[in-house]
């Protein structure tokens, strides 16, 4: 008999298509595997935010505009706050521009393998998703994206660089190919962007259909704190508020971003170093029985050859270093994902590895 709730309460027509977003939250001393910045952001960071926090009204709205934090972010990349659009993280802000230009009736494109959420929102929002292939060494082909991009006609292109789980920067040339190819907007995931050599964002245009997203999570050491931001055309941006809703980004999170945003020189010294530490493990990991593939991130994906990808996991665990397991996703046989952390993690990381090839 079917005759409770469960039953007959059903979500709506395609989400049963659709799961949720799952990365394992495992309690290890070495948690590599999310990309997190493996620092919190400087002792005076939290200092002032605390100071800011005390000068809120917590009964008042925000401003709903946000517009000292927007102005602040576009002066940060030399734009007007009218071309920057804020989220909770930039999921938020790729979720606004799915409701805004995807939905049902329309189509979205993504390059196979990269980062799941952007064809999980689209879904979400209804919108009809075509998987197109990467070519070797994860990179974008050009020339037949430019043609599969003519035939499918997509309303929403996704590019992602450097590309989330792979690491590989997109050169410019490709971005550009798309840009011209795609009928539709061009979203430019840039998550990881300070980490890159050459950034989209010097490709916005108030008449190019491009916009980039970016994040406090990985680069500004903000990931609990949940901002993102968008960079586009104003027009673009305006549109958005047509699905934001109203008063999204508390007043704390406001005052954070700003706080931030006085210590760039900070998370750029981080950045590198990170950047540096990236170089040390992918050097000593193709000293080892792997395949590494180059990064331009702050994690480095590669392939145990002698020992299955989920094997290896497992051991590492073992011996309390968590990170991605891709190894069963598809494109992705037998690849595992690290994320740079610090350098003794990045030992225990090594040390660790090394020990599970052996195992044999
Ligand atoms: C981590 C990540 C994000 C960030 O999401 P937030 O919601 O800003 O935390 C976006 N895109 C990619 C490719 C990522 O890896």
């Amino acid at each position: 008999m079917s005759d409770g709730p469960r039953d007959r309460i059903e979500v709506r027509p395609g989400l049963d298509m659709v799961s949720g977003y799952h990365s394992p939250q495992l309690d290890v001393d070495v948690r590599l595997n999310t990309n997190e910045s493996p620092e919190p952001p400087p002792a005076s960071f939290l200092a002032e935010l605390a100071q800011a926090a005390r000068d809120l009204e917590p009964h008042r709205y925000p401003d709903r505009r946000a517009e000292r934090l927007r102005r602040a972010i576009g002066a940060h990349h030399g734009l007007a706050p009218e071309q920057v659009a804020l989220g909770n993280g930039s999921n938020e802000v790729l979720q606004a521009v799915c409701l805004a230009y995807g939905g049902t009736q329309r189509t979205a494109v993504t390059f196979e393998p990269t980062y799941a959420m952007h064809a999980h929102i689209a879904r979400v929002c209804g919108t009809a998703v075509v998987e197109l292939e990467r070519g070797p060494g994860f990179l974008i082909e050009a020339e037949l994206a430019a043609a599969r991009l003519a035939e499918v006609a997509p309303h929403i292109t996704f590019l992602c660089s450097p590309n989330n789980p792979t690491g590989v920067v997109e050169p410019a040339a490709t971005i550009d190919a798309v840009i011209d190819a795609a009928p539709g907007l061009v979203v430019v995931d840039e998550a990881y962007g300070q980490f890159a050599p050459w950034s989209a964002t010097q490709l916005l245009d108030e008449d190019r259909p491009l916009v980039v997203t970016r994040t406090f999570s990985k680069t500004w050491a903000m990931a609990g704190l949940r901002l993102g931001y968008l960079l586009g055309p104003s027009w673009l941006v305006a549109e958005l508020d047509r699905v934001l809703l109203p008063y999204h980004i508390d007043s704390l999170k406001q005052a954070a971003g700003l706080v931030a945003l006085d210590h760039v020189e900070e998370m750029e010294v981080r950045v590198a170093r990170i950047a540096e530490e990236r170089g040390r493990i992918a050097s000593a990991l193709s000293d080892l029985d792997v395949d590494v593939v180059p990064s331009g991130s702050n994690f480095v994906l590669f392939r145990p050859r002698p020992v299955d990808g989920r094997v290896v996991w497992e051991r590492l665990v073992e011996r309390g270093v968590l990170v991605r397991d891709c190894s069963g996703w598809p494109r992705l046989d037998g690849y595992l994902r690290v994320t740079v952390g610090t350098p003794s993690e990045g030992d225990r990381f090594l040390a660790a590895i090394e020990d599970a090839l052996a195992a044999g």
